[in-house]
């Protein structure tokens, strides 16, 4: 196994001359060529996990320095068991004692391939736990296990934990619901498909962050339209940048917002 040292996603060997996330419109190859390193690799270096109490039930999980993309991990630990969401770029004995510790781990997923880190790797130390995969994400997985299982629609992880696929982002982008976060008024953990902004009253829904690629406003509205239905007052993205409260209503004045931008409601202003 190898891992892209742009993206932080695993791959079987040999691997791909060059990595398809990242050589992929929504992503970037760097400018002198594609690199792969090993989490042996990585651990001489001196690489470090990082553990943040976000709220009871949800704890974030972060590479220093940063690997990858540099998400941060969510694990949210419920009585029944964890789900390890958007895992990261590397993994080591320390942080599979601290992720146990919370209890047993149901199943691992990420929000979208560009989430994927070292998912099958984390599941084969936990215990080899299911590593959840969007059908839709399927030919983005460089990593094939027996672990993986394929999903579309919605799947509940246990109660009051359900991924929810928005698409977006990538057709198979998820979201997961939480009921219980946010002293019960429910929260939601995104990926890139809903992106809480730096102003922490807004979200942005781009097909792609660093190279700004829009999506359409019927997109952005029929995402919006599909999370309503749910209660949740706050969402976590995949940086640890959050709406802490009011998260429905800033989703849904950006969704208003970025539609009627790109219908030309603004062009005045431009
Ligand atoms: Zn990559
Ligand atoms: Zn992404």
């Amino acid at each position: 196994m190898l891992i892209c040292a742009t993206c932080a996603v695993e791959y079987d060997e040999p691997t791909p001359d060059v990595c398809p996330i990242c050589a992929d419109e929504r992503q970037w190859v760097p400018s002198d060529g594609q690199h792969w390193t090993t989490l042996d690799e990585m651990t001489a270096a001196g690489q470090q996990l990082t553990f943040t109490d976000n709220e009871p039930g949800l704890t974030g999980i972060a590479t220093d320095p940063k690997v990858g993309i540099g998400q941060t991990a969510q694990l949210l630990s419920t009585p029944e068991g964890s789900l390890l969401w958007d895992p990261t770029g590397y993994v080591d004995d320390e942080a599979v004692r601290r992720v146990l510790d919370q209890g047993p781990v149901l199943a691992i997923a990420a929000s979208h391939p560009h989430m994927f880190g070292v998912q099958v790797e984390w599941s084969h130390r936990l215990g080899d736990v299911p590593v959840l995969v969007a059908e839709a994400d399927r030919e983005w997985l460089g990593r094939n296990d027996s672990v993986v299982e394929f999903w579309s629609g919605s799947r509940q992880i246990t109660e009051g934990v359900t991924v929810h696929q928005v698409g977006g982002h990538f057709v198979g982008s998820g979201v997961v619901h939480w009921t219980a976060g946010a002293d019960g008024r429910g929260v939601l953990l995104t990926g890139d498909s809903v992106f809480p902004n730096p102003d922490h009253r807004s979200v942005g829904f781009l097909r792609s962050y660093p190279n700004k690629i829009p999506l359409s406003g019927a997109v952005v509205q029929r995402i919006a339209d599909q999370l309503e239905p749910l209660a949740y007052d706050r969402i976590y993205g995949n940086f640890n940048n959050t709406i802490d409260t009011d998260a429905k209503a800033a989703l849904r004045m950006s969704a208003d917002r970025h539609a009627a931008w790109v219908r030309g409601d603004f062009d005045h202003l431009t």
